[in-house]
């Protein structure tokens, strides 16, 4: 899949400013990435209906979905690395909120497919 460019940037959205202590993936986090996917949910719709680029963007909306039913669900692991368990971090999900890796394991990953 193509590169993206910073996915809340070009949503005109502002990054999220944790507060001292708080907790990773704590309820105002949530929200906020419920929101950052949801604004790009329908971003993408609308590309899909102007572009008819069904090939790229019918993925990446089953993603988006996937992300969106991940973060209803408090007990699931949105934001949290499947492959080391660590957390994928604010800033990276900011960037790709569909990130399914930490940044460690997918560069392991790339490494391995060429
Ligand atoms: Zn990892």
């Amino acid at each position: 899949m193509a590169e993206r460019a910073n996915v809340l940037a070009a949503l005109g959205l502002n990054p999220y400013s944790q507060s001292p202590g708080e907790e990773y993936m704590s309820e105002p986090m949530r929200t906020h990435f419920d929101k950052v996917l949801t604004a790009w949910s329908s971003q993408v719709q609308t590309e899909l209906e102007t572009t008819g680029n069904t090939y790229d963007l019918l993925p990446l909306t089953r993603r988006i979905r996937k992300s969106l039913l991940m973060l209803d669900h408090p007990v699931t692991d949105y934001g949290y690395c499947p492959s080391c368990g660590e957390q994928i971090g604010v800033r990276r999900l900011e960037q790709d909120p569909v990130a399914e890796l930490c940044a460690d394991c997918q560069m392991l990953v790339d490494m391995r497919t060429p």
